[in-house]
């Protein structure tokens, strides 16, 4: 690496701020789908925006490419490392600025954690709606820039929709603060966009105003048993419109996915004596505790007398809750298990998702024998996410392949909410045009002229 670089970030960062040689640990390797891990050469954790406008400023100038790293649980590689790379991470960049009670807004430093949002936000009373399974470790930067989804999208949309304002770094050096705090403002074009789901190829974000929403005074979880998937769909479209956009959740797990985490994950149980097809796991959050328990009830009641749900058990504590998760959460703990999988974030129209499932179900007996394949998704999203394994390292790439093509047959999306990073990145025309992608490299060729920031992640 150049040393007079080094020693300039050096002088402006201090000793703690650049890591080199061994000081680099193995964490900052790759993030979390651990795919072709490669130390960087140097690990810069600036603390201000104003030391990250410096970083990208001096690299811009010496031609050094870098990959902004959040907390590293990003599942398509976009914060690995590539070779020569400088790895600028946000984790010294933490903290909440200000929570705004009248315009119901949180300022954050996008190393933060979203946990400490979510619980900075429920302290005051506030909810922040986002939530992943990674919560403890993602940061709000890197769900801001993966445009995360999560457990709740149904109700309250994607980072997207919780982002009101946003301060982003170019990679030359240039701050661009667009903190705004009002739901409506249509003042030229809407800058932040070009930060938000873009996987820090076109800026690195280094602060957020965030949307609060009241915290809800009710919480009901239910988990659903089915025979089929029109059924389920079926419940799907009864709960919207019972529980209007009370519905905060609608996670759908095939048995292939809950047979396998009762078999392997700590801890989980299921609280039905009997093997179904389907499981639906519900919430509803409401703002009238004296009612919300009872109309819960009676639309699950509904639900069974209709047929669409075979069996039901309805949490009747915050643990009993928490146990039902736990069916769901367990993908991260069993994921690992499987050797050479491969896994898939996808999203079709919610149609053709049967349609979609059996054709895949189809490819897999035709071109492997005893193929494991997990289901289970974000169903009220149209978002799907599958684990496929053979055990064998040389038929992976055939499995995302074979997937794949069905997806860009049934007009599905190949990265629902995790994003393209690297591994993603050659099934990118299956879901995009030529024009569509023609245009995102103009944007990044405008932005990131000499193409350091995150250079050949997404396109
Ligand atoms: C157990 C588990 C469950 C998950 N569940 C979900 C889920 O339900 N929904 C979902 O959407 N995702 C999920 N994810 C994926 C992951 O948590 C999200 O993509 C998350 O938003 C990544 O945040 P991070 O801080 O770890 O980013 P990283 O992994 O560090 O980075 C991700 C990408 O964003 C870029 N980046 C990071 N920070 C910044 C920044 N400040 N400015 C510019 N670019 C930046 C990186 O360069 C990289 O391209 C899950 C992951 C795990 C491990």
């Amino acid at each position: 690496m150049n040393t007079t670089l080094l020693d300039t970030l050096k002088a402006k960062l201090g000793a703690t701020g650049v890591l080199s040689g061994a000081d680099i640990s193995d964490k900052y390797a790759a993030d979390w789908s651990r795919s072709n891990p490669q130390r960087p050469i140097a690990v810069l954790r600036p603390r201000t925006t104003d030391e990250v406008a410096f970083i990208l400023k001096a690299c811009h100038s010496a031609g050094q490419p870098l990959v902004v790293q959040g907390g590293l649980t990003g599942l398509c590689g976009g914060a690995t490392p590539h070779a020569g790379e400088i790895a600028l991470s946000l984790e010294r960049l933490t903290g909440i600025e200000e929570i705004d009670p009248v315009s119901q807004t949180l300022t954050v430093l996008a190393g933060t954690p979203l946990e400490t949002v979510q619980d900075a936000a429920a302290a005051a009373g506030f909810r922040f709606p986002l939530d992943l399974g990674a919560r403890g470790s993602c940061t709000i930067g890197g769900n801001i820039s993966t445009n995360a989804g999560g457990n709740e999208v149904i109700r309250y949309g994607m980072a997207r929709a919780l982002v009101l304002g946003l301060e982003a770094v170019l990679p030359d050096g240039t701050v661009i603060s667009s903190m705004n705090r009002m739901l409506k403002n249509n003042a030229g074009f809407d800058l932040k966009q070009l930060f938000i789901g873009t996987e820090g190829t076109l800026g690195v974000v280094t602060r957020a105003v965030l949307r609060l929403f009241p915290a809800p005074l009710s919480g009901c979880t239910a988990l659903c048993a089915a025979g089929d998937l029109p059924s389920v769909l079926k419940l799907l479209s009864h709960a919207s419109r019972r529980f209007g956009s009370g519905l905060s959740a609608f996670e759908v797990m095939w048995a292939d996915y809950v047979d396998f985490v009762l078999q392997h994950a700590k801890g989980v149980r299921l609280p039905f004596e009997v093997r179904h097809a389907l499981y639906a796991l519900i919430e509803f959050e409401g703002l009238q505790p004296e009612t919300d328990t009872a109309l819960f009830e009676t639309v699950l009641e509904e639900a069974m007398t209709d047929g669409m749900v075979r069996d039901v058990v309805i949490a009747r504590s915050e643990k009993e809750a928490a146990n039902l998760w736990k069916i769901r959460d367990a993908i991260g703990e069993v994921a690992p298990l499987l050797t050479s999988a491969a896994h898939f974030d996808i999203s079709a129209p919610i149609g053709a998702i049967e349609a979609l499932i059996d054709a895949v179900k189809k490819d897999l007996a035709a071109s492997f024998s005893g193929a494991t394949q997990l289901t289970f998704g974000h169903l009220g999203d149209s978002n799907l996410h599958l684990v496929t394994s053979t055990g064998r390292t040389e038929d992976t790439q055939k499995l995302y392949e074979l997937v794949y093509r069905r997806v860009g047959e049934f007009h599905g999306s190949v990265s629902a909410e995790h994003g393209i990073g690297m591994i993603k990145k050659k099934y990118l025309g299956l879901s995009r045009s030529a024009e569509e992608i023609d245009l995102m490299r103009k944007l990044k060729a405008l932005l990131d002229p000499k193409g350091i920031l995150n250079p050949g992640r997404v396109i």
